[in-house]
């Protein structure tokens, strides 16, 4: 019998190692960008359409290639770039595997021109599907021009795949940003759809930062240097009070080649402990110089992980020298007489510090209500109103209690309740009463018992039943913005913000612009105010990213969950009486008053019996 197995046919073997390689147009605008880096150009243009679906096209002016290197730069394993292994522990080039250009070839139409200096014509080939179509000389300019069209055309799975051009544009984004961060020397512009996103003249590595990431950054920027025998390290890490909810400006960047570390990113959050505030991350762009057979980037095959030989002492050596910096930053100010001294205490101890007393007004309280409105004040503060009827500092009697009871005194609970039995008249057991407690529940008293209800979860489930209903008919009121407000994002943000503007309309947001990277808001919901809106944007756009909905409905669910989640209040937060009423009310009005949109529990019930019981 005859033996069944065969060797795959060379566009197949292509098509299978280019499913590891091209996964979406990113990795397409990756390769050839970091082709024409090895390439030793000095001007890299990137032009996209349809978010790289229907065209990818790089053009860069460096070293071209020959007739042969032409044809044989398609093949698999074809690469200038090394002829030994050991050649791999010593990588100066972003490239060594010759496996793009032949993967690319594999799931789309490529067409090359390139030609090098000292010739007089250059070549033309067209291939698609790994098959040469045509082969011509050209008059051409130095340099190569990678055409990439119709991606996946042949793999109609892998393109149904693909995201909103949106999506897949803002990854395009990333990329190009990691290898323009990365050689701030070389120029780079990227045009979409027919519009220039970025233009990056050759600079420093100052200028590139900010001329990535808008000019607001410099200020932001803290210097970082050190230079030891295993590591050199230079580049810029943020000011923590500018440090945001995602990790967009997070980069390092190994000997010029953006990788991601865990571990490292660890050393960094280390050296900013106890500088930041709640979960925010810091920026940091840094430039890592490590002598190259210390590292292997040979273990990922998109080469944005690598192994460090001495990975304990790199992280010791950036955690102290981050930390350093940040020092000199912070010591620096205190000969500004000027300076708050507050600003001096590491947000982590802000909160333990013993303030002084606040104080607490209740604006909708008017002394000259009577019975009638105070009785309002259910539990124990009932019965100290009823005592002296409409005294003036009712309000600190009303703190200081709350305060007890924060200290969970069982006593003070129980004379509570007496008081309140003592002063209990026979009309109060048919009215509603409702008391914060601990600044953080509602207790509401009711036929059966007492009604516990998580403040902060309630508020949510409202906001959220709202946001979704709006998103669905889309018939929010907006209040208009009497000067519009203009916010700073990202150009990723920015991308991420139009992906999802008509939802963001359904709830009642009104935009005058969306630019590259600014947004000017016309329009408010109602639930939303002004003054917090940049960081519940901020904080929804991370989430999402975080949290990617898979279709049309989870977005819009998605969207009204984690809005609901930041413009709800909070634990800690005091209620006047009207506010506490519409919180209980709004909740029994929604659809599933029971569990909060992330399926916490809203509130529980205390029946009589269990009280009884305890007793
Ligand atoms: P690798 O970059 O790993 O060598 P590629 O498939 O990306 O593999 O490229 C194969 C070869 O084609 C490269 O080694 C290089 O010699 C040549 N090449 C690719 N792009 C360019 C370019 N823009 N300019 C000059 N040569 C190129
Ligand atoms: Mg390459």
């Amino acid at each position: 019998m005859s033996g069944i197995i065969q060797l795959l046919p060379d566009h197949v073997a292509n098509q299978i190692a280019a499913g590891e390689v091209v996964q979406r147009p990113a990795s397409v605008v990756k390769e050839l960008i970091e082709n024409a880096v090895d390439a030793k150009a000095t001007e890299i243009k990137l032009i996209v359409k349809d978010a790289g679906k229907t065209l990818i096209q790089v053009i860069d002016n460096g070293l071209g290639m020959n007739v042969t290197d032409a044809r044989l730069c398609f093949e698999r394993h074809a690469t200038s770039k090394i002829r030994h292994a050991e050649d791999l522990f010593a990588l100066h080039t972003k490239g060594f595997r010759g496996e793009a250009l032949a993967s690319i070839a594999a799931v789309a139409h490529v067409e090359l021109k390139t030609k090098q200096d000292q010739e007089e014509l250059g070549i033309h080939i067209i291939i698609e599907g790994s098959k040469v179509i045509t082969q011509d000389v050209a008059v051409l300019p130095k340099g190569t021009s990678f055409l990439v069209k119709n991606l996946f055309f042949n793999i109609p799975a892998r393109r149904n795949f693909l995201k909103s051009d949106n999506i897949e544009l803002k990854h395009i984004i990333d990329e190009f940003e990691r290898v323009a961060l990365a050689h701030p020397t070389i120029s780079f512009t990227m045009i979409s759809n027919g519009s220039e996103v970025f233009n990056l003249p050759s600079s420093n590595y100052r200028q590139r930062i900010v001329n990535i990431f808008g000019g607001k950054t410099n200020e932001k920027l803290v210097p970082v240097t050190e230079e030891t025998e295993i590591l050199k390290i230079t580049g810029f890490v943020g000011k923590p009070e500018f440090a945001k909810k995602n990790r967009s400006e997070q980069f390092f960047l190994v000997n010029n080649r953006y990788i991601r570390s865990p571990f490292l990113h660890h050393a960094i959050m280390n050296a900013y402990d106890g500088l930041l505030r709640d979960n925010n991350q810091p920026s940091y762009f840094l430039f890592l110089e490590v002598p190259p057979h210390t590292i292997d980037i040979n273990i990922h095959p998109t080469k944005t992980e690598v192994k460090f030989d001495d990975e304990q002492a790199l992280y010791a050596i950036l955690r102290a020298t981050v930390k350093h910096s940040l020092g000199m930053f912070n010591v620096a100010p205190i000969l500004d007489f000027e300076r708050d001294a507050n600003l001096d205490v590491p947000y982590d101890y802000k909160d333990k510090t013993l303030g002084t007393p606040t104080i607490q007004v209740d604006r909708s309280f008017n002394p000259f209500e009577t019975e009638n409105e105070t009785k309002k004040y259910s539990g124990s503060s009932v019965s100290y109103t009823k005592n002296k009827q409409a005294q003036p500092h009712w309000e600190s009697l009303y703190t200081n209690l709350k305060q007890e009871a924060s200290e969970v005194s069982v006593d003070a609970f129980e004379t509570d309740l007496v008081a309140s039995t003592l002063f209990d008249d026979k009309s109060t057991e048919s009215q509603t009463l409702l008391y914060q407690f601990n600044r953080k529940y509602i207790i509401n008293s009711i036929k059966s018992g007492l009604l516990v209800i998580h403040q902060s979860r309630a508020h949510q489930r409202i906001l959220y039943e709202q946001f979704l209903t709006n998103i669905t008919i889309y018939q929010a009121s907006s209040q208009q913005l009497l000067f519009p407000l203009e916010i700073q994002f990202s150009r990723d943000e920015m991308l991420y913000l139009k992906e999802i503007q008509p939802n963001l309309e359904g709830i009642g947001f009104a935009f005058e612009k969306m630019g590259l990277d600014v947004l000017i808001i016309s329009g408010l919901p109602a639930q939303i105010s002004e003054s917090n809106v940049t960081e519940i944007l901020h904080d929804l756009i991370y989430n999402l990213q975080e949290n990617v909905p898979e279709d049309s409905f989870s977005l819009s669910d998605s969207i009204s969950k984690f809005m609901a989640k930041s413009v709800a209040i909070k634990s800690g937060k005091y209620l006047n009486t009207i506010e506490l009423e519409n919180i209980v009310n709004g909740l029994f009005a929604c659809k599933d008053p029971n569990v909060s949109p992330f399926q916490k529990p809203i509130f529980i019930t205390l029946t009589t019996e269990d009280l009884d019981k305890r007793f």
